[in-house]
């Protein structure tokens, strides 16, 4: 097996200018609507914006743009061949390369929303290209209202903190109102935030990565994680609250908690979740209730009755943690595999209601992440899964806990009802 790039990693919190002293190309070709708005938002988080490559050919280059929202008609694709092909070998390791779309809405015109479509197609085999030297090749497809939503977008994509995030592609819209804070804001100072299951794993990392953006942060998990609960909150600085999502009462009394905590919640992140594996003929009954009751039920039943007493605040987040399994199937999870894709269906069913106030519903699909849960696999299977991705290595939860934490910012506000894979570009449902 090949040694598997060195992904680079950002270890503190979000930067005022992260990508200072660093160039970034950014392609526009004629007729697109995106390029101001990218320009402007490279320039505000340090980068020094290039129209074309430096001449010396040794130089490479670690992020590169393209404003692809000028692609109407199948020669417009020639765009895509001419701005990669000269400058593809000198994208640098650990490089991003973002291309933004047209967004052509259900109903328009079919050649325009193909060819849209075209452009994440062209992006995910750029991804699997270049996966082995950790760059990550994402595709934004913007609404023409929505160019002043692409600040944050940017800094994620094009940042550190997508680190396994490849060949996905988001919708960047206007139809959650956008905080008067302003787009490219990161900061969650201030905020209220919930993380289910917070004690260990992707949880736990979660909880490190919001109160480091200064959100305070309850951390809910069971009796039987009193001991890493208790840790995680002494580490972070974090609410303990034990609760079994699926007791019986448990809504009401999260909703108690709250209350006890001077209100309501700005950031509600569904992490906690379990699997019981087997083959459907041989999976027992109480299998199969229980990991439904857990990533599913209960947090249908949190969200109603959070939802109904008012506790989830104007301008807030809701992000669930579904997987790939949820996405692919995958075999002898029948029962997680459809707990997890419900969650891509509630979060795409949920996001219009809760738009007119101002609040982004997403959930994230991680692929194979080191923790407790993937450590439980076999041997072989755990290799297997963890290799097969163009990055060619397992995500770490810190990860993870990167996309909650973009999608949990004001800068967000454009990705509503998406569900956004972490997976290194897994194979899995590719
Ligand atoms: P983990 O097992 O390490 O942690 C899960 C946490 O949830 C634990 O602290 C556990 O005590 C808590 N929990 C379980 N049942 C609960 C309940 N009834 N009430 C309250 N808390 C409960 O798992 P992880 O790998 O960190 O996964 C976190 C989430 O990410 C899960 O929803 C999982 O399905 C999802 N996910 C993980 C991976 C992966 O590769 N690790 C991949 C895809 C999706």
């Amino acid at each position: 097996m090949p040694e598997p790039v060195v992904l680079a990693r950002a270890a503190g919190g979000y930067e005022a200018r992260p990508f200072e002293g660093q160039g970034a190309l950014l392609c526009a070709p004629a007729g697109g609507y995106a390029a101001p708005a990218l320009r402007a938002a490279l320039a505000d988080a340090g980068a020094t914006v290039l129209a074309d490559m430096p001449g010396d050919a040794r130089q490479q280059i670690g992020i590169v743009v393209m404003d692809a929202t000028g692609c109407r008609a199948p020669g417009d694709y020639r765009a895509l061949y001419d701005a990669f092909h000269p400058i593809v070998r000198r994208i640098a390791r650990n490089g991003r390369v973002l291309l933004c779309a047209p967004l052509v809405e259900a109903g328009g015109d079919p050649v325009q929303a193909a060819v849209a479509r075209g452009i994440e197609g062209f992006a995910r085999s750029l991804g699997k290209e270049l996966g082995r030297k950790g760059v990550c090749v994402n595709t934004a497809y913007v609404a023409a209202d929505a160019v002043d939503r692409l600040a944050g977008v940017v800094r994620f994509f094009c940042g550190k903190q997508a680190t396994y995030v490849s060949g996905q592609a988001v919708r960047v819209t206007a139809r959650v109102a956008a905080p008067q804070s302003g787009a490219a804001a990161q900061v969650l100072a201030g905020k209220m935030a919930l993380v289910t299951g917070g004690a260990r794993g992707i949880g736990k990392a979660i909880v490190e990565r919001l109160s480091q953006e200064g959100a305070r942060v309850i951390c809910l998990d069971v009796a039987g994680a009193a001991d890493e609960l208790r840790a995680t909150c002494a580490q972070f600085g974090a609410v303990p609250l034990t609760l079994d999502i699926t007791a019986s009462g448990a809504p009401e009394q999260l909703a108690d908690f709250l209350r006890s905590q001077g209100g309501g919640l700005d950031i509600l992140v569904h992490n906690a979740g379990v699997t019981r594996d087997r083959t459907l003929s041989n999976m027992r009954p109480q299998d199969w209730d229980l990991v439904v009751n857990i990533n599913f039920a209960a947090i249908a039943a949190i969200d109603s009755t959070l939802l109904a007493a008012g506790l989830l605040r104007d301008q807030g987040r809701i992000v669930y943690l579904s997987s790939i399994s949820g996405v692919a199937g995958n075999f002898g999870q029948t029962n997680y595999a459809a707990t997890k894709a419900a969650l891509i269906g509630y979060a795409a069913a949920q996001a219009p209601l809760l738009a007119p106030r101002g609040i982004c519903v997403n959930a994230i699909a991680p692929g194979f992440i080191e923790t407790a849960m993937t450590a439980k696999l076999p041997f072989f299977t755990r290799e297997v899964g963890s290799r097969l991705n163009a990055l060619m290595q397992a995500g770490q939860p810190r990860d993870a806990a990167e996309l909650v934490a973009f999608l949990s910012t004001p800068g967000a506000s454009g990705i509503s009802g998406e569900t956004v894979r972490v997976c290194g570009q897994g194979m899995m449902g590719a």
